[in-house]
């Protein structure tokens, strides 16, 4: 299944490029009263809301995905883990690049582990990048982004796909410079999700995924997830050993070789088989 939010917030279901809304059938959910619950309900509550989800599907009529406000797929993750250089040639493109290996920061996946954006940094495809920073060296990185589905507390590998529920495009914006990457990387805007999420049986192995992002039509990342340093698996065995991983946590799996800087007025494209593409403009702040 295929599962945008669109609009004020509307929950649809996605197919041949058409959105049917089944918004109403969030109402099942119930309201919650304070504390709110620190993972996305939607998402935990999935199985049991997929029946109505289905008939809903069923009974509405469709309209074009390209007329409509793409926000985040996943409205309310408790966190954005991220790995940093998980490709072997973005490790040494960053290791070469005096802009992005300040400090000579940059080192092997293994040894560094991950990092986490802010939750606050995440927009939908339609919502656009706006650079808080405009005179310095922002950058796209094109990553597979895994969204988790149940609890998840030291997974084996072997095990972990079945902890997966589905799939994004992701977009790690980045501001260069000497600060931590939590906080260069969690700007407002800087965690653009999208299209829609695809649940993991549709997309199948997701160490076969080929990618690609251009920037006003010029290819800038073109790569396939087989190149993974961590595998996706290996990635929720590492980030699970430390937190638990809670239903709409989301994977940010790391970015291939080939990032560069964006401008205002830049139209980003980025598409990952089996997901599709998405289209995310750039402003300034
Ligand atoms: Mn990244």
């Amino acid at each position: 299944m295929r599962l945008c939010r669109f609009g004020e917030k509307r929950l649809g279901v996605v197919r041949d490029e058409l959105v049917y809304d089944v918004t109403d059938t969030l109402a099942a959910l119930g309201s919650y009263t304070y504390p709110l619950p620190t993972y996305d309900i939607m998402i935990s509550r999935f199985d049991e809301l997929r029946p109505a989800i289905e008939a809903a599907f069923k009974k509405a009529e469709g309209t074009p995905i390209k007329g409509h406000t793409l926000l985040s797929p996943i409205a309310n993750p408790g966190k954005l883990v991220a790995a940093p250089v998980n490709y072997i040639k973005h490790l040494e493109e960053a290791q070469a690049d005096k802009a992005i290996n300040f400090n000579q920061q940059i080192q092997q996946i293994q040894k560094v582990g991950l990092f986490l954006k802010a939750t606050s940094s995440l927009v939908g495809a339609s919502e656009g990048v706006a650079l808080r920073f405009p005179d310095r060296r922002n950058d796209h990185e094109l990553e597979l982004a895994a969204i988790i589905g149940r609890v998840a507390d030291r997974v084996a590998a072997k095990n972990a796909l079945d902890y997966v529920f589905g799939y994004c495009i992701g977009l790690d914006m980045t501001v260069r410079g000497p600060e931590e990457r939590s906080l260069r990387k969690s700007i407002d805007s800087y965690s653009v999700l999208g299209p829609m999420i695809v649940t993991a049986d549709e997309v199948g192995d997701p160490s076969a995924l080929d990618m690609a992002l251009t920037v006003n039509g010029e290819l800038r990342q073109k790569a396939n997830t087989r190149d993974l340093v961590l595998s996706l698996p290996e990635l929720i065995e590492y980030a699970s050993r430390f937190y638990t991983l809670h239903p709409g946590d989301v994977i940010f799996t790391g970015t291939p070789e080939g990032v560069a800087s964006v401008q205002p007025g830049d139209v980003i494209r980025a598409s990952i088989t089996n997901i599709g593409e998405m289209v995310v403009k750039v402003r300034s702040a």
